[in-house]
């Protein structure tokens, strides 16, 4: 089989992530998984409860859309159900990180605006949040996959976030983006007064096509 995206390239994208989402401690040692799509419904992804801190290349799986291993020999992700069901709503996708983020997890428990505190913020204005669902179930699968619509990310609550991206880099960055956005409103909480916010015209700059919402 020829897959669009070369094996070496797909692998070392998702080592280099998950190494650098492990020391960010948006990964904890076995929970959270990283997905990079190979060809429209093949999918490498990480393995089963493995160590996030020390995967290696031969860890890796490759999986395609009827849940059959196709490389690796380990078990893939129990949530491969969640990021198979997201890449066949969202062909705009290309990356999918499923995070443990204990700030935004926080922020998912309470039901909080996401208020335009940052540019940062205003990616994740329309935030969804999942009620809890056990984790690996056809029924979280499908429930995210439905909240999630077209948005960049959402929350599962009581367990973690669902962050997509056109590339393994911007779905990296978007998750990063989620927890300071997650820190800064938690922050916001502690202090009994209304944060300061974008004002709307600006929020509309700051969504208008070619002026990214993250990065400087
Ligand atoms: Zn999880």
């Amino acid at each position: 089989m020829s897959l669009k995206l070369e094996p070496a390239t797909a692998r070392k994208a998702l080592l280099e992530t998950a190494a650098e989402l492990y020391q960010a401690r948006l990964l904890t040692p076995t929970g959270g998984n990283i997905s990079l799509r190979a060809e429209p419904d093949v999918i490498w992804i990480t393995p089963r409860g493995l160590f996030k801190g020390g995967l290696r290349e031969e860890d890796l799986i490759l999986v395609d859309g009827d849940g059959r291993v196709r490389q690796g020999r380990h078990p893939p992700s129990r949530e491969t159900p969640l990021h198979m069901s997201i890449y066949a709503a969202r062909p705009d996708v290309g990356a999918i990180i499923h995070s443990h983020p204990p700030l935004a997890i926080t922020f998912g428990l309470f039901d909080l605006p996401v208020k335009p505190v940052t540019a940062g913020a205003v990616l994740f204005r329309n935030l969804p949040v999942v009620e809890f669902l056990l984790p690996g179930t056809p029924a979280l699968a499908r429930r995210a996959t439905e909240a999630l619509g077209d948005e960049p990310a959402a929350l599962l609550r009581n367990h973690g976030a669902v962050v997509v991206g056109a590339d393994l880099r911007q779905a990296a960055d978007r998750t990063h983006a989620l927890e300071e956005t997650c820190l800064t409103l938690l922050l916001a909480r502690l202090i009994a007064a209304e944060p300061a916010v974008i004002p709307a015209a600006l929020v509309g700059k700051l969504l208008s096509p070619g002026y990214p919402s993250i990065g400087g």
